[in-house]
């Protein structure tokens, strides 16, 4: 028999949260929930993103998110993947823009990578809310992010059939720099695969 993949959320993502029963009312507030869950995913081991999806106008939160690469051998295991993976299973369909369900988006404190991008576009989200630019992960950081498609904002806003995909930079963007400044200078693994990353 082959293995059984399974992704699960870290425990400590509750204490990260704290009421599970709160709202966040604006982009900042879901935004550094977001950041938070990075941060501490450094101090567990992890790497220096979080995510969270959100019901766009209750300010809810459906599925927090952090990147499990390490822990969970695995690479498609980012941040917004989690979040958006969870909520799918929290909400019981693959299409978060179904009728039945409001608006949904994802926060997420990094510019979402190659793969991101994909994952985004088969998720049903109706919102994209970034933290740090692609830039400033490369920069800081050294991962890799792969080449999206040239114009991918316009990609995602202009998607005729599926619905449309807004996205909104910058939010909180100083903050979530700080902690992938501090991932690096604390000498965090850069786990690009084919890199330089200890198995
Ligand atoms: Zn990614």
């Amino acid at each position: 028999m082959y293995p059984t993949v399974e992704l699960t959320l870290p425990h400590w993502v509750a204490e990260v949260i704290g009421d599970p029963a709160q709202t966040y009312a604006t982009l900042e507030a879901r935004m550094d929930l977001a950041i938070r869950l990075a941060a501490r995913n450094i101090e567990e081991g992890g790497g220096p993103f979080g995510a969270g999806v959100f019901d766009m106008e209750s300010g809810r939160l459906v599925a927090p998110g952090v990147n499990r690469v390490l822990s969970a051998h695995c690479s498609v295991a980012h941040a917004e993947a989690l979040a958006i993976m969870v909520a799918q299973q929290a909400c019981g369909t693959f299409d978060l823009s179904a009728d039945a369900l409001p608006p949904l988006e994802l926060v997420t404190s990094a510019q979402p990578c190659i793969q991101c991008f994909g994952i985004l576009w088969w998720s049903g989200v109706r919102r994209v809310v970034i933290g740090a630019t692609k830039e400033d992960v490369e920069a800081l950081t050294g991962f890799v992010e792969g080449p999206l498609p040239l114009d991918w904002e316009g990609k995602l806003a202009s998607r005729d059939p599926l619905p449309a995909m807004a996205v909104v930079h910058g939010v909180l963007r100083s903050k979530a720099r700080e902690v992938l400044r501090r991932y690096a200078e604390n000498g965090g693994v850069i786990y690009n695969s084919g890199g330089k990353a200890k198995v």
